[in-house]
């Protein structure tokens, strides 16, 4: 028999991600607030549910791919949803959720008999769909084991960071760190065209140097330069993980000039450009500050 997999969140990850259960040859029952994902799932072989209730009827697991960790608790509770899933059922929650909201959920789930792992993803769209993303996974050993042929299906690396809401910490600190690489990336392009040197050139001598990351040597000239910014991950979702990044070390009583610089820098881009933008379109808030 199939193992049964509620999947809540269909949109730019949601919808690949589940895509690769289902030619796993798991039985996928998806749902989304959006009439148009659901179809996308039904046209992928899945069976699209009507409410997050009935997605997890009778589900051996639930993943959630959902925009942070409060939409989660929703999906879950909201209608007493959970309460369809078998007992002692497995959750994943997949997206960039707060730790803190996280070891709430935790809590929560552990008292109506559920067990919880936070496995949130790195690689975006475009490794989602080659189903080759990074996966760091918190929780007990136990639980990340029982689903580690799922996680292939999905992903190619897959860490585990140690307890629950520890896969969440570690993703927001990824997405500082290439948050930060974006703004230094864009700045450096920024100043160079300034002083007359040809952003494509700039990119090139980056790469070939020292101060390469992914933003230079991925967005830039992809997404960036060519100003299509299309590459599926949208500003509002990075300003939200740096900031949880940011909260993160404040109720850790660390200063970290960078990080609390870089949310804010994001917070201002979201709330200039709308949070729906391409994160990559962040260099048009940057250049009208000049
Ligand atoms: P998205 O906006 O494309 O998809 C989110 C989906 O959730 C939408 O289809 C929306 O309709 C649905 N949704 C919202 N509230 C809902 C609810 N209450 N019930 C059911 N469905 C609901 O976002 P995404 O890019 O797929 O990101 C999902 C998560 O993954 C986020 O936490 C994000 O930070 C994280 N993430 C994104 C990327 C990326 O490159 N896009 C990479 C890694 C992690």
């Amino acid at each position: 028999q199939k193992t049964r997999v509620a999947f809540i969140g269909l949109g730019a990850m949601g919808q690949p991600m589940a895509e690769h259960l289902i030619k796993s040859n798991y039985d996928v029952r998806g749902f989304d607030l959006s009439k148009d994902a659901r179809d996308a799932l039904a046209s992928r072989g899945g069976f699209p549910a009507e409410s997050a209730a009935i997605a997890m009827a009778d589900a051996d697991i639930a993943i959630t791919m959902l925009p942070n960790g409060k939409i989660v608790q929703d999906a879950l509770f909201s209608g007493d949803a959970w309460k369809g899933l078998k007992p002692g059922a497995l959750v994943i929650d997949m997206s960039s959720s707060a730790p803190t909201d996280t070891r709430d959920l935790a809590e929560r789930l552990t008292a109506v008999g559920l067990r919880l792992v936070d496995a949130p993803v790195s690689g975006g769209v475009k490794r989602a769909v080659a189903g080759t993303l990074t996966i760091m996974a918190g929780g007990a050993e136990a639980d990340i084991t029982e689903v580690s042929t799922l996680f292939d299906a999905i992903g190619g690396q897959v860490f585990r960071t140690g307890g629950v809401g520890s896969g969440h910490a570690m993703k927001a600190i990824n997405n500082f760190v290439s948050g930060a690489g974006v703004l230094a990336a864009i700045e450096g392009v920024l100043l160079a065209r300034s002083f007359g040197l040809d952003a494509n050139t700039v990119v090139d001598v980056l790469n070939s140097s020292s101060g390469k990351n992914n933003a230079t040597e991925v967005k830039m000239k992809q997404f960036i330069l060519s100003e299509t910014f299309g590459s599926g991950f949208a500003l509002g979702l990075m300003a939200k993980d740096i900031r949880i990044a940011a909260d993160l070390a404040k109720s850790l009583d660390l200063n970290l000039d960078t990080l609390a610089e870089t949310a804010d820098t994001w917070d201002a881009a979201k709330n200039a450009l709308g949070p729906s933008e391409d994160h990559t379109a962040i260099i048009k808030y940057l250049n009208n500050r000049n």
